[in-house]
């Protein structure tokens, strides 16, 4: 037995078989936890492990982040109509899911949304810190992983304003934003430039080179016993008398399981909707820029800085600094478009003292799965035994992947969650 777990029983007397569908951080992370409960797990990926949103993206542990939705945000995506430069882009085309999407997104753009989001999540948020810590500690995990907190400057007023109401809220719900002015934003981050109005530092935050955690934490659910397939898709889940009987994949093997779920980030809603369960995740385009930190004409930061008016990360990784951002909503689909990427070499020379911009080194995009509410969905389907899911983190699949991973544990070993995720459950969007 790999390192000396027990295995668990499945409803049939057997071992407790689970097929983990999606092997990106959400999918890994529920494969590891999973495996250490001693189900038996195999990972179906139809690509390779941790090539979706996962493998680019900005690589910050923000646990107490808000989500995308917030009061304006609608009048924004209406003005941001066709300008290519703003950081959320919705592109002009007749897509009748994005439109009862951005409809239902609507609703969710209101004060008292807001807080009962950040009620949600931040237990998530507040569990995450330690567990970073825990993972990278127990299971040696190398992957850049750094306590260096975040910065979150603003250079207007209007932009300071908003940033302020937000940290509100985030402190509301138990975390500690430390409004910083100008000048002591510059004395944590010298490489920032002297137009900023002021900012927060996010002492909680920390980094990792995401791509390499995935590839950890995959290599020690591996060590725990699960198996990893990558090249394998699913094409349909196989249920009887409502529950879950296991997989069939395109290539035509079937797989028996007690347990299947869903973990396939933004391409979630066609297997979801098989279940009879309508999940209206759209995918959220997203775009790094890679520049070595040894070119000259790279701001070689010390600290990770979110640059407030244009939502742009900024991580500095062991060989590059990475410049993450931009929210695109114009289908599912991975076409690189020069015109965002050049939206956040903008953003870097407006925050940073830089009189030229060094190269790239790598340029990528990848799709964020969105709900309406900002919300995860994170629960069993009803109506099918053995079938859960896992999707629809956003900006923090990441950050939840662990804490995400953990609590699929529960519900498949135990039946009942660590943590209270009602507002979680994948059903809330029935009907509407
Ligand atoms: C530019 C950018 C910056 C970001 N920055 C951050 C950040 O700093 N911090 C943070 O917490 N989050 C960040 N995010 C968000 C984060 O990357 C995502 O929330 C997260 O990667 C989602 O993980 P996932 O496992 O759900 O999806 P994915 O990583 O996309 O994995 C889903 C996997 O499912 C597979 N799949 C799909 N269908 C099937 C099928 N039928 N059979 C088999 N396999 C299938 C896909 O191939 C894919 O590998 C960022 C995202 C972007 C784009």
């Amino acid at each position: 037995m790999p390192n000396g777990h027990h295995r668990i029983s499945g409803p049939r007397g057997s071992e407790l078989q689970v097929v983990v569908v999606g092997g990106g951080v959400v999918g890994v992370c529920c494969a590891y936890f999973l495996a250490r409960r001693g189900a038996s797990v195999t990972v179906l990926e139809r690509d390779e492990i941790g090539r979706g949103a996962s493998y680019g993206n900005a690589g910050l542990i923000s646990p107490g982040h808000p989500p995308i939705n917030r009061p304006g945000r609608v009048v924004q995506a209406l003005r941001s109509l066709g300008d290519s430069l703003s950081p959320l882009y919705i592109e002009p085309r007749w897509d009748p899911a994005l439109v009862r999407w951005l409809w239902a997104f609507r609703r969710f753009c209101t004060h008292d949304h807001v807080e009962h989001a950040m009620a949600a999540l931040a237990p998530l948020g507040l569990r995450t810190v330690e567990m970073f810590d825990e993972l990278v500690g127990a299971e040696a995990l190398d992957c850049e992983y750094r306590r260096a907190g975040y910065l979150e400057v603003f250079d207007t007023g209007p932009g300071l304003a908003a940033g302020r109401e937000e940290a509100a809220v985030v402190e509301r719900h138990g975390f500690a934003p430390e409004y910083l002015d100008g000048p002591a934003l510059r004395e944590r981050e010298p490489l920032l430039g002297p137009g900023l109005e002021g900012g927060w530092a996010h002492d909680e935050g920390s980094v990792v080179e995401p791509y390499r955690f995935v590839l950890e934490m995959a290599d020690r659910a591996a060590a725990h016993g699960a198996r990893l397939r990558p090249q394998a898709e699913v094409g349909r889940i196989r249920t009887e008398s409502g529950r879950v009987t296991g997989v069939r994949t395109t290539a035509g093997e079937d797989l028996a399981a007690d347990a299947v779920v869903l973990a396939t980030g933004a391409y979630s809603p066609g297997l979801m909707a098989s279940l009879g369960c309508p999940l209206p995740v759209q995918p959220a385009k997203g775009y790094h820029a890679d520049r070595r930190r040894d070119d000259l004409h790279t701001p070689d930061l010390r600290v990770p800085c979110l640059l407030g008016e244009r939502a742009v990360f900024c991580s500095p990784m062991e060989s590059h600094v990475r410049f993450a951002g931009t929210l695109e909503f114009s289908g599912r689909n991975l076409d690189l478009r020069r015109d965002r990427l050049r939206q956040l070499d903008a953003a870097a020379r407006r925050y940073f003292e830089v009189d030229d911009l060094s190269d790239p080194v790598s340029e990528w995009c990848g799709l964020r799965p969105c709900t309406p509410d900002g919300l995860p969905v994170i629960g069993g389907v009803p109506g099918y035994e053995g079938a859960f899911v896992a999707t629809g983190h956003a900006m923090l699949g990441l950050t939840l992947g662990p804490v995400t991973g953990s609590l699929i544990a529960d519900l498949v070993v135990d039946r009942t969650a660590g943590l209270e995720i009602h507002a979680f459950r994948p059903e809330r969007f029935a009907g509407s």
